[in-house]
């Protein structure tokens, strides 16, 4: 067998997409993914992609539309509703209804079409960060890079051991992630800013919306019944008995945040969940692992033609805008939760954080500078993309 030039470990979004724009430019690679091919992307995860990806996407040639637009999000507290147009105030850029399980079957089928080296069912047991080389269901490759796609776990990330550093702040918070087989209420996203606790819903398809419900980190999902999801999700979203005999499903998520620094050492390379963990607040973990994927992509690309400065630099061009992206989503996770960021300590601090929350909604109303930088933050909008866009308009 010929050694490929690029192991790539898993086909999730990041993953994938690396393997698309390897095999259009004809880089001799193969991927190996642990899970098979129907159990691939089956978990609830991302459900909306910025403007930016979309577009980066596009313009790379992938073979996704984004055709539903998610423009609006609403901000609900017990005592105000605010509808916030952001895709307004960023000159027509909104976000794209486009669930991660959708991305990671179609571009999956696609490959698997023509015939790509995607090897399925083939967990990945030893790596030498030093070959370096990598073992899968007994076949052992020793490629000149080699590459973690595989998530929050990553066996290649713990590999590097002490060539990288790893920075990782758990957070004293829990989601209850719900995925409801049911319309969504409105067309637009919902943030409820709850003394109890934050609540979201979500649009993910014509027949199924995703809630998220915040509880304090000693409560799980088994501890309450679906009932009492239902009832709280509802009263906190301000629609009572709105999801009354609705099914659902519902699993645990523990908010934690992680960036691997540098994000490669010698031949390995890590990307997306692999390399950094954020809190779904604002929704960028995927957007972070495609971008990643295509800047090693054109990294990889350019080393195969015989030029590897776009690949040495490959890490110090993308920490950078993922320790930004990570302010933003600690900046959104304090606008939302009340039990995340600060130890409720004290009399009165759950009112304190409760009327900071309260704060921060009113002046995404009122202040037409803040609610532009968000507007552009969250819809995933690159500074300077709309000049002309006047900051009232
Ligand atoms: C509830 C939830 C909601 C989210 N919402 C959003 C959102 O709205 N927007 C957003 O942008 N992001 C969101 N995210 C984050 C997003 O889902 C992740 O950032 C994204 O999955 C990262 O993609 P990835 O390809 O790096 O990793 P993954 O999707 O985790 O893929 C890793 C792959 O590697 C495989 N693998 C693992 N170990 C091995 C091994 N040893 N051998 C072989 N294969 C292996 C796995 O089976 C998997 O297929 C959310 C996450 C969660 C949990």
């Amino acid at each position: 067998m010929d050694e490929p030039e690029v192991v790539i470990v898993g086909a999730g979004p990041a993953g994938l997409v690396l393997a698309w724009l390897l095999q259009r430019a004809g880089v001799p690679y193969v991927l190996l993914e642990r899970q098979s091919r129907a159990e691939i992307g089956t978990l609830p995860k991302a459900g909306i992609v910025e403007y930016r990806t979309a577009e980066l996407l596009r313009a790379e040639g992938l073979p996704l539309v984004f055709d539903t637009e998610n423009r609006r999000v609403e901000f609900r507290t017990p005592t105000t509703r605010h509808l916030f147009d952001y895709a307004d105030l960023t000159g027509d850029r909104p976000h794209y209804v486009f669930p991660q399980h959708r991305i990671v079957a179609e571009l999956a089928q696609a490959l698997v079409d023509e015939g790509a080296p995607l090897h399925f069912e083939q967990t990945v047991t030893h790596v030498d960060p030093d070959a370096p080389s990598i073992t899968a269901g007994g076949t052992t490759y020793r490629p000149r890079a080699l590459v973690g796609a595989d998530g929050a776990g990553s066996v290649v990330a713990r590999a590097l051991g002490d060539r990288v550093t790893v920075l990782d702040r758990p957070l004293a918070a829990r989601w209850l992630v719900v995925s409801a087989v049911t319309a969504p209420l409105v067309g637009h996203t919902i943030y409820a800013i709850h003394p109890r606790g934050y609540a979201a819903h979500l649009r993910r398809g014509p027949r199924e919306t995703r809630f998220y419900l915040e509880v304090p980190d000693d409560v799980r999902a088994r501890d309450l019944t679906h009932d009492e999801v239902r009832t709280d999700l509802a009263d906190r979203l301000g629609e009572p008995g709105a999801l009354d005999g609705v099914q659902i499903s519902v699993d645990d998520l523990d908010l934690r945040t992680r960036v691997t620094t540098p994000m490669q050492a010698g031949g390995v390379f890590l990307l997306g969940d692999a390399a950094h963990l954020i809190t779904p607040a604002g929704g960028k973990g995927m957007n972070l692992a495609v971008a990643d994927a295509v800047e090693l992509a054109h990294g990889l690309v350019d080393a195969h033609r015989g030029d590897d400065a776009r690949l040495t630099a490959y890490s110090d061009t993308r920490l950078p805008v993922i320790m930004a992206t990570q302010g933003f989503s600690d900046w959104f996770l304090r606008v939302l939760s009340a039990f995340s960021t600060d130890a409720l300590a004290g009399t009165g601090a759950a009112g304190f954080v409760h009327g900071m929350r309260e704060g921060w909604v009113r002046r995404l109303r009122d202040d037409p500078l803040l609610a532009r930088w968000f507007a552009h933050a969250y819809a995933g909008v690159d500074a300077g993309a709309n000049a002309g866009v006047d900051a009232d308009a």
